[in-house]
């Protein structure tokens, strides 16, 4: 029996989304690609992850995230979508279907606002969601939180983790993944200490290990900048968690990986 999900962000590269403390679009892709490894790692899941590079409209938009959705064999669509208010205090999560899903999209709102420790605006019902309307059901739009609000942009970049991991155990529960009995969490809790973290001491630090410079903390090919070889000293200013990483912020604005292996204190 097909068991995969397909996930995909709302909105595209070209046809922006909401934007305010934090950018739809950005955080709808990091959310989806985190949910889908936590799937293929933590567990035995398995399933698809689009991103829409190439639309230029939104009716494109449209059309190529549905096609895309349908052209795959899956039991869920999910689309991760963050929601914008002109009021800034609109805040909380919502997960929104075509109908006949209040259950699951009630369950999946209910752990993702406990995750982020914001309000839960629960389950709707939308019949004008051209994703949702098109797509071969069950599909739930995600809303993760209001761009427009600074708490719950706060609270999404604190629990961002958290998060993630609350949308793939819901998954993993619809579609009867199992956890991996790997030491999966013993590597999550030695990834932390593999880090410099916050408080470390900032100032010169020498590269040990080849490692690459990024103008942003989630580390994408597009956002690479510059290979630094062994030797190389550079200025660090602050530390920056990044879900469970730590990354250097240099003196120039780049972003480089706060991994022990790659650095030492001058
Ligand atoms: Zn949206």
């Amino acid at each position: 029996m097909v068991n995969k999900y397909v996930a995909s962000s709302g909105h595209a590269l070209k046809v922006r989304g909401a934007h305010g403390f934090i950018d739809e679009v950005n955080e709808a892709r990091r959310v989806v690609n985190e949910v889908d490894k936590i799937l293929k790692t933590e567990y035995n899941g398995d399933g698809y992850v689009f991103h829409d590079n190439t639309s230029t409209s939104q009716s494109q938009n449209l059309r190529t995230l549905t096609n895309f959705h349908n052209s795959k064999n899956r039991r869920l669509d999910l689309s991760v979508h963050f929601n914008a208010s002109a009021s800034s205090s609109a805040t909380g999560v919502e997960v929104l279907h075509y109908g006949g899903h209040t259950g699951i999209a009630s369950k999946l709102s209910k752990a993702m606002a406990k995750a982020l420790g914001i309000t839960n605006r629960g389950q709707k019902v939308r019949k004008d969601l051209y994703v949702l309307k098109n797509t071969n059901r069950p599909a739930l739009l995600l809303e993760v939180c209001f761009v427009s609000s600074k708490k719950d942009a706060d609270a999404y970049k604190r629990n961002f983790d958290k998060l993630c991991h609350s949308i793939a155990d819901f998954v993993a529960d619809y579609l009867g993944y199992t956890k991996k009995k790997s030491s999966t969490t013993v590597a999550t809790a030695g990834n932390t200490e593999t880090f410099y973290k916050k408080g470390a001491q900032l100032g010169l630090y020498r590269v040990i290990k080849p490692c690459s410079t990024y103008s942003g903390v989630d580390f994408t090919q597009a956002d690479k900048l510059q290979s630094l070889k062994v030797g190389t000293a550079f200025t660090v200013t602050d530390i920056v968690k990044f879900g469970n990483k730590y990354r250097f912020k240099l003196k120039n604005g780049e972003y480089v990986s706060a991994k022990r292996v790659y650095l030492e204190k001058v």
